[in-house]
C-alpha cells in the first residue's frame, strides 16, 4: 500500500481534480485505490459523485475518533473505488482536535486498520497547512504536489517544503516528496514554460514527466460527478492522467527494485 498525499496550500492548482482522475486512471488500471477527501469543501466527495450533503458520517467523525474509515466509506461505483467522503463538518476538527492526545496522528492511526486493502491511498489535502494536512504529511508515505507554473508558484513551495521538514522532524521520518506535478498548463503561456524550466532545474527527477494541461473536459466532469475518464476518454486530460498514472506505477516498481537490490 502506497499512501499519497495530494497537497498544496494554494487553492485552486489542481489538487482535486489531480485525486480524483488520478484515483480513476490508478483503478483503470486495475489497482485498488481509495480516495480520502481532507478538504472540508468537500470537492472530491462530489466530484466522485457522492452527496456529501447526504452524509451521516465521514472523515470528521474518523479524526475525532467516533467512526473507522470502513465505517465512512462511499463506492464510487462509476469511478471503481472507494472513497472517505468530507463535508464542512470537517473544519471543526481543527478547533475540537488543539487539546486532544494524538491529534497529528489520527488518520495514520485510522489507516493502519486497513491493513494492506489498498494498492494506493490518495488524500485530498485542504488550501492551507493546517493541522488537517499535518494529519494527512504524518499519515502518507510521500507527498505530490501539484503546482501551477506561474510567478508566485516557487514563492509558496518554500514554505511547503519547510512544513514537510518539520513533519520529518517531528511525526513521519520517512515522509517523502513523491513528485511535482505540472497542472493547468498551457503550452503557448511564456512565464509557464520558463516557471516549468525552473522547477526541473531545481527539482531534476521530482518533476513529473507528465504535464497536465489545461483541458475543459477535466473542469466540466465533476458536475457528471464522474472522472475525466467517464466523461470523455478521448480528451487531453484523460490521457494525460493515465499518463500519470502510469508515470506513478513505474516509479514504484522501480524504487522497490532498488529497494530489493540493496
Ligand atoms: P484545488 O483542489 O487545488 O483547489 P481544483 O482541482 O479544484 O484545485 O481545480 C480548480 C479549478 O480548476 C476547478 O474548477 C477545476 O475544475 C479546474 N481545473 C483543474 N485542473 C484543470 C485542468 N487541467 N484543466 C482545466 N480546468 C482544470
Ligand atoms: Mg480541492
Amino acid at each position: 500500500m502506497r499512501i499519497l498525499a495530494i497537497t498544496n496550500q494554494k487553492g485552486g492548482v489542481g489538487k482535486t481534480t489531480t485525486c480524483v482522475n488520478l484515483a480513476a486512471s490508478l483503478a483503470a488500471t486495475k489497482r485498488k485505490v481509495l480516495v480520502i477527501d481532507l478538504d472540508p469543501q468537500g470537492n472530491a466527495t462530489t466530484g466522485c459523485g457522492i452527496d456529501k450533503s447526504k452524509m451521516q458520517h465521514t472523515i470528521y467523525h474518523v479524526l475525532i475518533g467516533e467512526k473507522s474509515l470502513r465505517d465512512v466509506m462511499q463506492r464510487s461505483e462509476r469511478g471503481r473505488f472507494d472513497v472517505v467522503p468530507a463535508n464542512r463538518e470537517l473544519a471543526g476538527a481543527e478547533v475540537e482536535l488543539v487539546n486532544e492526545f494524538a491529534r497529528e496522528t489520527r488518520l495514520k492511526s485510522a489507516l493502519a486498520e486497513l491493513g494492506d486493502d489498498y494498492d494506493y491511498v490518495l488524500i485530498d489535502c485542504p488550501p492551507a497547512l493546517n493541522l488537517t494536512t499535518v494529519n494527512a504529511l504524518t499519515a502518507a508515505h510521500a507527498v505530490m504536489i501539484p503546482m501551477q507554473c506561474e510567478y508566485y508558484a516557487l514563492e509558496g513551495l518554500s514554505d511547503l517544503v519547510n512544513t514537510i521538514k518539520k513533519v520529518r522532524a517531528h511525526l513521519n521520518p520517512h515522509l517523502e516528496i513523491e513528485g511535482l506535478l505540472r497542472t493547468l498548463f498551457d503550452n503557448r503561456n511564456t512565464l509557464a514554460q520558463q516557471v516549468s524550466h525552473e522547477l526541473a532545474q531545481h527539482f531534476g527527477d521530482k518533476v513529473y514527466r507528465t504535464v497536465i494541461p489545461r483541458n475543459i473536459r477535466l473542469a466540466e466532469a465533476p458536475s457528471y460527478g464522474v472522472p475525466v475518464l467517464l466523461h470523455d476518454k478521448a480528451s487531453k486530460g484523460a490521457k494525460a492522467y493515465l499518463a500519470l498514472a502510469g508515470e506513478i506505477i513505474n516509479r514504484h516498481i522501480v524504487s522497490n527494485r532498488q529497494v530489493a537490490a540493496n
